[in-house]
């Protein structure tokens, strides 16, 4: 009775706010659904890296979910937090209990200054074995100071009731018990809730990706004061080391042009002036004229034209 008449309360009088942190996959966008269908004004965060591009989530997707959307960039700090983690590494690179801290860190301080309830992810209970485990959704929620205040609407009956359940803000009953790696549920949900049809973001999170994640490696170990724009260049290429320097190939037109405006000053480019081939970038100390052999001829390589004239020029100078 109690909790009824809190929810009547909300619906009729106060405006219960909460932040959903979403990636723009299926659970967080019927997550957002499930809290939006409780009269709860939902202010989405969207976190975006080199790492991750939530930030391309098709607007469609966003406006499916009902409401509006930020976007927050995760900058140098986060990489440190790649680089150096509390709680290690998944199957990848990926830091996947401190990225959570730090997400909902970030989360909690806008939570005070819109002064929101609680906060909520489409996080599902065991769907992944290093981050969704009862204890370490435990940590996280323990070290961003956010005991109690996540809720996780797809798995919140297996889960012990938080805050805005307690207080009546949010009724229970009409939220989920789903754990695991299967689907069928939040498929018969988005059903449900006609959002089958949505494209998923595409890529997920590169951390996890093996094989960006032994570019990453090198990179951390090669140059520890990597920056994101590194980051983000071993992203768009074959990736090779002379000494220290590094040297990025194109293995596409798109990545030769992605690769051209990620040369920055005090990088070379070299391209191949007779015939179509790769765009390659280096970045580094360049001690001596031998890294721009070794790369030209990686160049000349991939083009399939040993013949071919390919010339250096500085970055930013024709
Ligand atoms: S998979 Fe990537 S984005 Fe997701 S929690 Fe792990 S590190 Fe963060």
């Amino acid at each position: 009775m109690i909790c009824h008449v809190a929810y009547m309360i909300k619906l009729f009088v106060m405006k219960i706010r909460a932040i959903g942190l979403v990636s723009g996959g299926l659970d967080s966008m019927i997550a957002t659904r499930l809290i939006i269908s409780q009269g709860v004004d939902v202010f989405l965060i969207i976190f975006a890296s080199p790492f991750f591009h939530a930030d391309l989530m098709e607007k469609e997707t966003i406006d499916f979910m009902g409401t509006e959307a930020t976007v927050i960039a995760m900058g140098e700090e986060y990489l440190h937090i790649v680089k150096n983690p509390e709680y290690g590494y998944g199957s990848g690179m990926n830091p996947c209990i401190d990225c959570k801290i730090y997400m909902f860190r970030k989360a909690a301080k806008i939570m005070e200054e819109i002064k929101a309830s609680f906060v909520f992810t489409g996080e599902v209970l065991n769907q992944r074995p290093f981050s969704q485990t009862r204890a370490f959704m435990k940590l996280t929620e323990k070290k961003s100071n956010l005991e109690g205040r996540i809720l996780r609407p797809l798995s919140a009956k297996l889960l012990d009731p938080t805050i805005p359940e307690i207080e009546g803000l949010i009724d229970r009953e009409k939220l989920f018990a789903i754990s695991g790696r299967q689907r069928k549920q939040q498929l018969y949900l988005a059903e449900k809730m006609g959002l089958s049809g949505f494209s998923q973001p595409a890529g997920g999170c590169l951390l996890t990706d093996r094989i960006y994640a032994e570019k990453l490696k090198q990179l951390f170990l090669k140059w520890p004061y990597t920056t994101m724009e590194d980051a983000e260049l071993i992203k768009r290429g074959r990736v090779f080391w002379h000494k220290d320097v590094l040297i990025v190939v194109g293995r596409n037109k798109n990545e030769n042009e992605l690769l051209a405006n990620l040369a920055k000053t005090g990088d070379f480019v070299i391209y191949c002036e007779s015939a179509p081939g790769p765009l390659c970038v280096i970045r580094g100390k360049i001690a001596d004229s031998e890294v721009f052999d070794y790369a030209k001829n990686k160049v000349l390589f991939y083009a399939r034209r040993p013949d071919a004239e390919c010339r250096i020029v500085e970055a930013g100078k024709k």
